[in-house]
């Protein structure tokens, strides 16, 4: 089997933006030989995934027209149907009932083949006689196995194919938007998602984004016999936001993954700033003419423009302390965050599942973007109440969480070592590249 070649050949990224800020001062250049021979790779996987790769030898690789054409013309691909039997696609090929029979009889994996899915790939190998030579089929992710007619015997060979993580990094400058810049330098749409939702608790990736920012991302991707068939998670990553050096970092404790930063202080704050995703702050807190009375009226929130319907989330956990109608703010909910905190949501189209005393998480979805109330268009009002009276949610100072300590934090360094190293390879590149 063919590797697939080293996706070091081309940068994906401007050079020339380029901001040099933050790791290489604070972690030194010690790390820089964990990861050997990184020098001329933006984005390249990593060496040590390799060996695994080489281990494998199967003939099959996932189904198309080019593979086809590529193993030859005895091979036969079938996708199943919704509802398509075993039988029906041995009918479709000629092959008797009998013949069918016989190979499940002498399967192991005789469940993955009775219980076809829609979409599931079978490949038929046939002599030019149309009789069957292998029928290869996949059982679960990944085991493949090959049942060979030979005579009167059948024999069967399960594969191993390891879905296996490959280490990435990816790079880029802001110049149109995060989606499509994060697409240029290679991220998929759910990478660039994890990427704004890892950083959401300190910029906002709609209003706060500008062009010349930049970021990194190393992250894993999921192959298998050198196919891509999926992304992982972002491992670490840093975002140069106007000027501010933000990172971020995987680490898991208590068995849930969280994302740090490099001094070991978790991202997620008690309460986010922007209990909405990629809404468009349309009116800022302070004294404004009212839009609807037309008087110039204190504005005790932020207005955060959406298409109706566009979830709202409880921005920290807490208790749902009311839920109903209120005068000009039409549907609203507000939940208690303890310690005199909390939060109030108006003009919601729809109420979330959440009644007035129980727990919401961070996150949770409690209700959707409307114009109820008053109001002159779909928008999130959005207050943040310290002891009953409104604070600007943009610029009050949010409870920072504790940073990991002793052990745990030394545990952190450690296996953030290598993602670390990477982003500063990566930053010393592009040193490089723009002298
Ligand atoms: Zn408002």
């Amino acid at each position: 089997m063919n590797l697939p070649p080293p996706e070091s050949a081309t940068p994906r990224w401007t050079r020339q933006h380029w901001l040099l800020a933050g790791l290489s001062a604070l972690l030194g250049t010690a790390l820089i030989a964990i990861v050997p021979g990184f020098a001329n790779a933006i984005r390249v996987s990593a060496a040590e995934t390799r060996p695994a790769m080489l281990s494998l030898a199967l003939p099959l690789p996932p189904v198309s027209a080019a593979d086809q054409s590529r193993l030859g013309i005895g091979w036969q691909f079938v996708r199943v149907h919704s509802g398509q039997t075993l039988g029906a696609v041995f009918g479709q090929l000629g092959l008797s009932a009998t013949l069918m029979q016989r190979l499940l009889d002498a399967s192991t994996a005789k469940t993955a083949l009775i219980r076809l899915h829609e979409g599931q790939e079978l490949a038929f190998e046939l002599d030019g006689k149309g009789q069957l030579r292998t029928l290869q089929f996949d059982q679960g992710a990944e085991q493949r196995v090959s049942l060979s007619v030979e005579g009167s015997a059948i024999h069967e060979r399960i594969d191993t194919r390891p879905v296996e993580h490959r280490v990435e990094i990816a790079a880029g400058t802001i110049s149109s938007s995060l989606y499509a810049d994060g697409a240029r330098a290679g991220l998929s749409s759910g990478a660039i998602n994890d990427m704004a939702n890892i950083f959401k608790y300190d910029i906002d990736f709609v209003e706060d984004v500008r062009d010349g920012d930049t970021f990194q991302v190393v992250y894993e991707e999921l192959w298998r016999d050198g196919q891509r068939s999926g992304s992982g998670d972002i491992i670490g990553a840093t975002f140069n936001n106007r000027g501010k050096h933000y990172t971020a970092f995987r680490f898991e404790r208590g068995g849930k993954t969280e994302y740090f930063d490099e001094t070991g202080r978790p991202l997620k704050k008690a309460l986010m700033r922007i209990p909405i995703e990629f809404a468009r702050l349309s009116s800022t807190f302070g004294m404004r003419n009212h839009p609807v009375l037309g008087r110039m009226r204190m504005h005790k929130g932020v207005d955060y423009a959406a298409p109706t319907g566009t979830p709202i989330m409880a921005a920290g956990d807490g208790r749902v302390k009311f839920v109903g109608w209120k005068n000009g703010y039409g549907r609203c909910v507000e939940v208690d965050h303890g310690q005199g905190r909390s939060t109030f949501y108006g003009h919601m189209s729809a109420w979330g599942k959440e009644k007035i005393g129980q727990h919401v998480d961070q996150g949770n979805v409690i209700g959707y973007v409307g114009m109820t109330g008053l109001a002159t268009g779909p928008h999130l009002h959005y207050e943040f109440r310290v002891n009953g009276t409104q604070v600007n949610p943009l610029t009050v100072t949010m409870p920072k969480p504790e940073p990991l300590v002793g052990a745990e934090f030394l545990r952190f360094r450690a296996t953030t070592a290598p993602a670390v190293a990477k982003l500063l390879l990566a930053e010393k590149n592009i040193r490089v590249a723009v002298r």
